[in-house]
């Protein structure tokens, strides 16, 4: 079975996915990591994340197995990863590694923008999770501090509508709800209110 969810940053689709995957002894695949990954291998080396040669190198040479999740989630690498994620050839670069996970048995779920509309168009369930920009901006403020990063929640606000304006609005594989996904909009929603919703439409799927 094939869990596909998709939404804008700090919509709460990463931690739905986790849940997700933990209920159902699933794999997970939080794709936006590649993304991330592929930014900062070209920041770490003093190149632009607009360097179409080098970021195409650098998804060539991913290796997910390796990845340091937390220096990966930090608020300029991903900035940059929306940057790099425009590129139509790093998507293309991306393709198989997202594909060849999704056919993982007995079960997996992937979430990122074009799980349900480009990677996985035929997922038994499509979830597009989303919230309001300002719900998202709070989320993520939190989750900075917690971390121990400084950032302003207006700067964080800033940052969420310019990511939410380019994954839109880019020509390859822009953010957009499937026509056959489930909209669940955790706006009004805790972590367990956003799961139970979730696991409902999964269910609703199974059946
Ligand atoms: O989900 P996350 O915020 O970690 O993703 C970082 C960036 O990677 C996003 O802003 C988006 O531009 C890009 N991304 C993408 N396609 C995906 C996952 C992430 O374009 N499937």
């Amino acid at each position: 079975m094939i869990i596909a969810i998709d939404g804008p940053a700090a919509s709460g689709k990463g931690t739905l996915g986790k849940k997700l995957a933990a209920h159902y002894g699933f794999r997970h695949l939080d794709t936006g990591l590649l993304y991330r990954a592929v930014a900062k291998a070209l920041l770490d080396a003093g190149h632009s994340p607009r360097h179409q040669a080098r970021a195409v190198a650098a998804a060539d040479a991913l290796d997910p197995a390796h990845f340091d999740d937390v220096a990966l989630k930090s608020q300029a690498v991903g900035e940059a990863a929306s940057i790099v994620s425009a590129i139509p050839e790093v998507r293309m670069a991306l393709l198989a590694l997202q594909r060849n996970f999704a056919k993982a048995q007995p079960g997996a779920v992937l979430d990122g923008r074009d799980i349900g509309t480009v990677i996985c168009p035929h997922a038994d369930v499509k979830i597009f999770v989303t919230a309001t920009p300002q719900v998202r901006a709070g989320r993520r403020f939190a989750e900075l501090t917690a971390r121990g990063e400084s950032a302003a929640e207006a700067d964080v606000l800033a940052d969420i509508l310019k990511r939410d304006e380019r994954d839109m609005g880019r020509a390859t594989a822009p953010l957009k709800q499937a026509d056959d996904a489930h909209l669940l909009d955790t706006t009004t929603l805790d972590i367990d209110g956003a799961f139970r919703a979730a696991l409902a439409l999964v269910e609703q799927a199974r059946r």
